[in-house]
């Protein structure tokens, strides 16, 4: 916990307490770790394509700001929140975007899709994967420069909860990592912990909301889909709920994925042969739960870094009674 002074020049008489950090990293691995990736035309024996549905739970409020600020309501200077067709929805990008994060963070995988002032201090090594025919696992299952990629995520619609305005404190941190000279420590992840409130206000969806989600998984292998069912949070030694959206310092954006149904593609090489000839099952209850321990057995006997793994739990568990910060940290 460290002293800041705040207000520029002569602003030394008014000096806050720094709240404790409320985000960690979880450690880069030793490498990173390209292949060839599976391309989407061809049937792959040990491949395996379907889609998995399920519910996204709001355990604390959820704010996906659209970048707009609305001038003329009730509340003034209102962050508003992501629509599609006039529905309040969690845009399948931003799904993608959580959901890759933690498969790059357990995994050895590049660092990608960060801003510049960050770039400058991903060391070498860690770069995004820059040719199409060598991608890490991260850049195999969600895409890269010039490869789309094999899972694809639909908008998640709003099924249940209201909608409403919330306060949120304007949040200071000092600037850091500009420097070339300093790497960073790792991936940063926001932890859970009870929401603060302040003066800023934006449109969330209230706590105990739902949204519809549907995953479409094209030619992944069963450690892959482990490695998919592990960030999702469904790894059965290391289980955590992600954060998502707007406001996550101040512990907004905690969601749990429940996994409804699985509908695994049977004999896709059928697909290449007789478009007719489409046959699936629908995996629930105790066979999606023995499909989940199948593949994450073998994610984590090949895929999944241990140790990394478990730095990210201990960051995301959840629930988490510490409580958010409302001004400087
Ligand atoms: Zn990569």
């Amino acid at each position: 916990m460290g002293q800041f002074r705040r207000g520029g020049r002569g602003g030394g008489r008014q000096v806050q307490q720094a709240a404790p950090k409320p985000f960690e990293f979880v450690s880069l691995p030793a490498r990173v770790n390209p292949k060839k990736p599976t391309g989407h035309d061809r049937y792959y024996e040990k491949h395996v394509t379907g889609q998995i549905q399920g519910t996204i739970e709001a355990l604390s409020p959820i704010h996906i700001g659209s970048g707009i600020i609305d001038l003329g309501r009730d509340v003034e200077l209102i962050k508003t929140a992501v629509r599609a067709s006039g529905n309040i929805v969690i845009p399948g990008s931003s799904l993608k975007g959580v959901i890759r994060s933690v498969v790059e963070a357990i995994s050895e995988s590049c660092i990608c899709k960060v801003s510049n002032r960050i770039r400058r201090a991903v060391p070498r090594n860690f770069l995004e994967c820059r040719r199409k025919d060598n991608l890490c696992v991260a850049c195999r299952m969600f895409g890269a420069m010039g490869f789309q990629g094999n899972i694809a995520i639909q908008d998640a619609p709003q099924t249940y909860g209201k909608f409403e305005t919330k306060f949120v404190p304007e949040l200071y941190e000092p600037g850091r990592y500009q420097s070339r000279m300093q790497d960073i420590p790792g991936r940063k992840f926001y932890m859970h912990g009870k929401e603060a409130s302040g003066e800023t206000p934006v449109e969330a969806c209230e706590v105990g909301s739902t949204f519809r989600f549907v995953v479409q998984v094209d030619n992944l292998t069963p450690a892959e889909w482990g490695l998919l069912f592990t960030a999702l949070g469904h790894h059965p030694e290391h289980p955590f709920k992600l954060k998502i959206g707007g406001a996550k310092p101040v512990c907004f954006g905690s969601i749990y994925f429940q996994l409804e149904q699985i509908q695994v593609e049977e004999q896709t090489r059928d697909r290449y042969l007789d478009w007719d000839v489409r046959p699936e099952s629908a995996k629930t209850g105790e066979q999606l739960e023995e499909w989940k321990r199948e593949c994450t057995a073998q994610a984590t006997n090949s895929l999944i870094k241990q140790d990394l793994l478990t730095e990210l739990a201990q960051i995301l568990q959840y629930p988490n009674d510490r409580h958010c910060p409302s001004g400087l940290y």
